[in-house]
């Protein structure tokens, strides 16, 4: 058994076991011809039940092969260019590389003695991403899990900021007077952190958007005025810039002028908006996030890196302070005086992934300006994207897109009934995700079903959009073709 362990003696083990590895990927990236097989849940499950866990195949070609049938022949491909449903990107090789590589090494990010050169390539990433930020040389940050990580760590930050001096809360107030400041479509991890804060049902205040899916600035002024006339603490505003449904871009330049008036701590919620850093064209989007407190970012949804890459970036170091606690046997205060960067000082988890360096990676091989390009390429195809959908009389589309999302229905010529064509939109996208042509995702506007489009792949083409448009169309008639038999 030891022969399993990775070291000197196994180097060559190691090395034929993962390219062994990489070899079936490799041949599957070349073959599949759609993003799904549209392998249903009771197909799959008697396959991963058969499987006896206490009986270990020993060989690994054999456990490959086994994996083939329970998982890489039906898994859901995010590089195919018709997979168009979530927030996933297809990823960079140079990152999938720094991934080999990080796991392998296998060093803990949370401090010095556990990652040495790691830690430094981290600081310089979050030193790169607060000065694309603009957010000041008192800036610094951490990487994260995800967005959803980062949006709670920026949430305790301003929880804790939202003491005595800062907006005239006593020490010892109930936390139920904090209140948090968002759009109606911003991420539901907000409110989840708004609960693990401890803070009141009430706490989040959904503030609504205007026609193109931005937060009313109208809005927050006026419930920013009333926060303070009930003698209630306004906590944070979280303006999101690319939000998870329309990719819309909250007005980050009025709310920061608004954050400023009323000394609250201004969170930007950049998970999907944050490839508009690296953007050579559409930078300017982001106007007015310099002014931010804290970021969120994930490099894993627009930088083209695999699961996870994200990060937390603040304008004032100190206030990461919040979440250090010391542990004599991990990162003694004393370390703090000695100079030693102990990242777990800034961050939520312990034991931490070395994320950072596929980013690195990534940055080191196709530059900034790689990705930005790529990225851009998604956005312009959104653009064509919403212009065939707005002149095709079987679509309604919701707002034009700022980043790279495109949210639509299928509107039947013969039918007026809501119910009925929330039916036929929903019934298309289970029917186009059982057949595995491509897969699109789906939401909810002003209460009807509408369908989603998040276009992160730069191989997907305008015909791939009209193709599946297509399918949709196809599959909606046939449901209302059935629906009218069933009702004579
Ligand atoms: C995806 C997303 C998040 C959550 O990020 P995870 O990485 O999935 O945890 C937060 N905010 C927005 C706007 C998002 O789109």
């Amino acid at each position: 058994m030891r022969s399993h362990l990775l070291n000197g003696l196994t180097a060559e083990h190691y090395r034929s076991s993962v390219t062994e590895g990489v070899e079936r990927v490799a041949a599957k990236l070349a073959t599949t011809d759609r993003p799904f097989t549209g392998v249903t849940v009771d197909a799959l499950t008697p396959r991963v039940d058969a499987i006896d866990l206490d009986r270990p195949l020993g060989d690994t070609a054999a456990v490959l092969d086994e994996l083939e049938d329970v998982y890489l022949k039906d898994a859901v491909y995010f590089h195919h260019p018709r997979y168009l449903a979530h927030l996933n990107c297809p990823v960079v090789i140079p990152a999938v590389l720094g991934e080999a590589v990080l796991s392998a090494v296998n060093s803990s990010l949370d401090t010095w003695d556990q990652s040495a050169g790691g830690t430094l390539i981290e600081r310089k990433l979050i030193d790169w991403t607060t000065a694309r930020i603009g957010l000041g040389p008192a800036a610094d940050g951490v990487f994260t899990s995800g967005g959803t990580q980062s949006n709670l760590q920026a949430l305790l930050l301003a929880r804790e900021e939202a003491k005595p001096d800062r907006a005239g809360w006593e020490e010892g107030a109930s936390p139920a007077k904090l209140r948090i400041f968002a759009s109606e479509v911003s991420h539901f991890s907000v409110k989840k952190s708004a609960k693990l804060l401890g803070l009141g049902q009430e706490s989040v205040v959904a503030l609504p958007v205007d026609h193109d899916k931005r937060l009313q600035t109208v809005a927050l002024a006026r419930e920013l005025e009333r926060c303070r006339q009930d003698g209630l603490v306004p906590m944070a505003v979280v303006a999101t810039a690319g939000t998870t449904d329309f990719g819309s871009i909250d007005p980050l330049p009025e709310i920061a002028e608004l954050c400023a008036q009323y000394g609250v701590w201004m969170h930007v919620d950049a998970a999907y908006g944050c490839g508009l850093l690296a953007s050579l064209k559409y930078r300017d989007r982001l106007t007015g996030i310099e002014r931010a407190d804290s970021v969120t970012v994930d490099y894993h949804k627009s930088f083209f890196q695999p699961v996870s890459s994200s990060a937390l970036l603040v304008r004032d170091a100190a206030t990461l302070r919040h979440a250090t606690y010391h542990a004599e046997y991990l990162n003694p205060r004393r370390m703090v005086q000695e100079r030693i960067p102990n990242q777990v000082d800034k961050s939520l988890q312990t034991t931490r992934r070395f994320d950072a360096l596929k980013l690195w990676m990534t940055l080191r091989v196709m530059g900034a300006d790689g990705i930005g390009a790529l990225f851009d390429e998604v956005c312009d195809l959104a653009a064509e994207g919403w212009k065939l959908l707005a002149a095709d009389p079987r679509f309604d589309v919701v707002v034009e897109p700022t980043l790279s999302t495109l949210v639509f229905r299928h509107i039947p010529a013969a039918v007026t009934d809501p119910a009925e064509i929330d039916r036929a939109n929903l019934y298309a996208r289970k029917a186009l995700f059982a057949s595995g042509d491509a897969v699109v995702a789906g939401t909810k506007v002003g209460g009807r079903h509408y369908l989603k489009f998040t276009l992160l792949n730069p191989e997907t083409t305008t015909a791939d959009i009209a193709a599946v448009l297509d399918l949709i169309a196809g599959h909606a008639e046939q449901y209302l073709g059935e629906s009218l038999d069933r009702a004579s």
